[in-house]
């Protein structure tokens, strides 16, 4: 099944009488349960790509399509609905509830969908237990390491099962140990749980996690690697 289809996918910033083209006739299709990366120099256009995707920018023209949807018919009460819906967030700053507790803010999205009490526990203990992060279920984000925080936000941008994961820099913060944890962690969800991700990198290790990956300059999509039947070494 297609989960994402971007076509022609334009972005012309207008600044001061100046234009520019940060995406300039992209093209994106995403499957159920691929674990893509997207690569490039800065200012490629990866971050307007992924605002874009996110629903949080509009592009200039083209198409975006996800789970069958052309999210530039939905207006704002749609948009926020879908979002809550079909899409999964994690970004760098980790946007955790320092007052909630781990767990909590794992439940949030759950709560929100009004789900009852014993099947938002399973769900949060078995998200839990994918991202190593059991044991700390009843801490604070305060109490908690840079690492852990990272793959709090990420069982809680997983919790409500979206359709697609959209993950920019994800490691950024993290020093190598907690980045190789928490992109362990993501090839699980990915492969036993079937979770489309998508992640925007500019690092080659986690990279070499994804699938597939895209390389983009000049708000073009350059080349593409699709990783061959072998292993990766460990
Ligand atoms: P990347 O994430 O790959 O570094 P961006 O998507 O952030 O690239 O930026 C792509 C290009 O668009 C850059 O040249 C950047 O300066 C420009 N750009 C990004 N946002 C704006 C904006 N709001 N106004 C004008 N130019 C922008
Ligand atoms: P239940 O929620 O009814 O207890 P399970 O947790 O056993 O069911 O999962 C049901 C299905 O959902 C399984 O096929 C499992 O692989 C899949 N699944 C589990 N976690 C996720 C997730 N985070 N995102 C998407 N699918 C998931």
């Amino acid at each position: 099944e297609t989960i994402l289809e971007a076509k022609h996918l334009k972005k012309v910033y207008y600044n001061n009488g100046n234009a520019f083209q940060a995406l300039d006739d992209l093209e994106l299709t995403i499957h159920e349960g691929e674990f893509v990366g997207i690569m490039g120099p800065s200012g490629s256009g990866k971050t307007t790509l992924l605002h874009l995707l996110a629903t949080i920018d509009e592009p200039t023209s083209g198409e975006i399509k996800i789970v069958g949807t052309d999210i530039m018919q939905l207006n704002e009460d749609q948009l926020s609905n879908f979002r809550r819906k079909q899409l999964g967030f994690v970004f760098q700053d980790y946007n955790l509830l320092d007052t909630l507790t781990v767990k909590e803010n794992i439940l949030l999205p759950l709560a929100l969908e009004k789900m009852n009490v014993s099947k938002m526990e399973h769900r949060v203990e078995k998200i839990a237990d994918r991202l190593g992060i059991r044991s700390i279920l009843e801490k604070h984000p305060y109490q908690i390491s840079g690492g852990q925080k990272q793959r709090t936000a990420a069982a809680r941008a997983m919790v409500a099962r979206p359709s697609l994961i959209l993950a920019d820099e994800p490691t950024g913060a993290l020093d190598s140990k907690s980045a190789t944890d928490l992109l362990e962690s993501l090839k699980e969800v990915n492969e036993l749980d079937k979770v489309t991700i998508l992640m925007v990198t500019h690092d080659a290790f986690a990279a070499s996690y994804c699938k597939r990956v895209i390389f983009i300059k000049d708000g073009r999509t350059f080349t593409e690697l699709v990783k061959g039947g072998q292993s990766r070494k460990e």
